[in-house]
């Protein structure tokens, strides 16, 4: 993508005039906590400096106007604030639009109709949450727009003084808005990872978050000399056809078996030490194999923030690199492709360690390379991947981005 000015992107779509805001939110990458975010377990994202550009103006009457840059060919979608059509909707705008109807849900009605234009460099599909990134992209810019003070709490600003209801919504309470669409609206059974990642992103830190209260610490991304780089297979999935539902569902039907001998609310209430205790309560292998995963991986998790905190970093690559077989063998989420990259990293020199990342079958792996081996790498995981697969993959040396917030759009922010 050559430079663009989204200003004068929106201009050109939607006329000049009246008060016109920018915003963005970004993509994100976990590093390790697969599958345990809807198992009340710990995850450890960090949010991407790719992500999704919002130009909006508010209107007077209660249409909406929606143009995205990387849905050219659909042009500019029109709707209305009162055209939601929950659940049935195949188009884009269903994740604008159902942040709009969530809002409405959750008890504050929005008034006046947008125009607005969108632009993002998430690969998307790929597991790095540009859905997420456009829900929170949207309910960042509704708070804005209906309010008067700035939407940024990690500043501290107390916005408690407020009249107005959508103003007094915090970051937090925008994720899981942003989630509550996605389940509802667009009918995909997302965890409250994705949203809470990328609203609350901060730069060179990842977020150490508990999903069973929402607890949560920045962790800073110390890599010395190593460096993330995210790997796009060019393989498609669609979380909302994968084997994501099954698998919630197969930890539904563990954790009531676990439940028949110990009190827990959720998989990774259990340690491992319990689970191991109780496990012969399961009698089929598959449902054991995928609480093992859950259990397992969610104690890995807190290794690798104590890993990176005392910097050792050649210890928190091999909690990846386990974390990618338990998905392979354990949580059956992997396929060839991605299976295939991890094998190809973790044979090239300068990889402390390499796994899958998202929700699988396809999608994105996530590596540490060291800084003078990432050239070599991209070439030899590159070029084997093309050969056995029959297409490229694309690979992003990833730089760790701030989560939603305001931008200033005169004519001064360009996007590569
Ligand atoms: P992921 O969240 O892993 O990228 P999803 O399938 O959950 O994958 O979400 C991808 C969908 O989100 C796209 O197909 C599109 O509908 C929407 N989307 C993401 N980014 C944009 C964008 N910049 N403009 C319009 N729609 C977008
Ligand atoms: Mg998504």
């Amino acid at each position: 993508m050559n430079h663009i000015n989204l200003l004068n992107e929106f201009v050109d779509k939607f006329g000049e005039g009246g008060d016109i805001r920018g915003y963005f939110t970004p993509g994100r990458v976990n590093l390790i906590g697969e599958y345990t975010d809807f198992n009340g377990g710990y995850v450890f994202p960090c949010g991407l400096t790719m992500g999704t550009y919002m130009v909006a103006r508010k209107r007077a009457d209660r249409k909406l106007y929606m143009y995205s840059m990387n849905f050219e060919k659909k042009g500019v979608v029109q709707s209305s604030l009162d055209e939601f059509v929950n659940g049935l909707e195949k188009n884009w705008t269903m994740y604008p639009k159902g942040v709009m109807w969530a809002f409405e849900e959750k008890g504050y009605p929005l008034t006046y109709g947008y125009d607005f234009l969108v632009y993002g460099n998430i690969p998307n599909g790929s597991g790095l949450s540009s859905s997420a990134s456009l829900e929170v992209l949207t309910g960042i810019m509704l708070k804005d727009m209906n309010g008067t003070k700035d939407i940024d709490s990690r500043n501290g600003i107390d916005n408690s003084d407020s009249n107005d209801d959508i103003h007094g919504i915090s970051l937090q309470d925008i994720a899981l808005i942003g989630q509550f669409a996605e389940n509802k609206y667009v009918g995909v059974n997302c965890g409250i990872m994705d949203q809470f990642a990328v609203a609350m992103a901060k730069k060179d830190y990842a977020i150490f978050l508990d999903t069973n209260n929402l607890s949560y610490k920045y962790v800073p991304l110390k890599l010395g000399k190593y460096k993330i780089v995210i790997i796009s297979s060019n393989k498609k999935r669609s979380l909302a056809d994968s084997k994501y539902n099954e698998r919630r569902s197969e930890c539904e039907q563990a954790l009531a078996l676990l439940q028949t001998r110990k009190k827990v609310s959720c998989l990774c209430d259990l340690t491992v030490a319990d689970f191991n205790e109780i496990q012969d309560v399961i009698a089929d292998d598959i449902l054991l194999a995928r609480a093992k995963h859950v259990i397992y991986e969610n104690e890995r998790t807190k290794n690798a923030v104590t890993a990176l905190e005392i910097n050792d970093i050649v210890e928190f690559g091999k909690l990846m690199n386990e974390s990618h077989r338990s998905l392979r063998d354990d949580f059956e989420v992997t396929g060839v492709e991605l299976d295939l990259l991890v094998q190809e990293a973790q044979k090239c020199e300068g990889v402390v360690g390499s796994r899958m990342t998202g929700a699988g079958f396809g999608g994105c792996t996530v590596s540490i390379v060291r800084d003078d081996c990432i050239d070599a790498f991209i070439e030899q995981v590159g070029k084997t991947y093309e050969e056995e697969i029959g297409y490229s993959a694309d690979f992003y040396v990833a730089g760790v981005g701030d989560g939603a917030h305001k931008i200033d759009i005169d004519g001064v922010n360009y996007v590569e």
